[in-house]
């Protein structure tokens, strides 16, 4: 009687560790949708096609496109040519 009931503790020990693990795994593979993952995203700038970390870029909603710049000045640029914003 005792095995048993050590082998049912056991089971259940068992199933919420792998359970655990599984939980853990699942979790980390869902894309986290918080700012410390934009730090070190980086975005090209519409205008000039440089880089710049997403964080640090200017960002402009056009045609319901969020489009992003290096700063201010290559926005207006953009905006000055014509851009797709008419
Ligand atoms: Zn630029």
């Amino acid at each position: 009687m005792i095995v048993r009931f050590i082998l049912t503790v056991l089971f259940f020990f068992l199933a919420y560790t792998v359970l655990n693990a599984v939980l853990r795994i699942l979790m980390s593979n869902v894309p986290t949708q918080n700012n410390d993952d934009e730090v070190d995203q980086m975005v090209q700038c519409e205008y000039c096609s440089t880089y710049v970390p997403k964080n640090e870029a200017v960002r402009k909603k056009l045609h319901g496109k969020i489009c992003y710049f290096c700063d201010a000045k290559c926005l207006k640029e953009y905006k000055k040519q014509g851009g797709k914003e008419a």
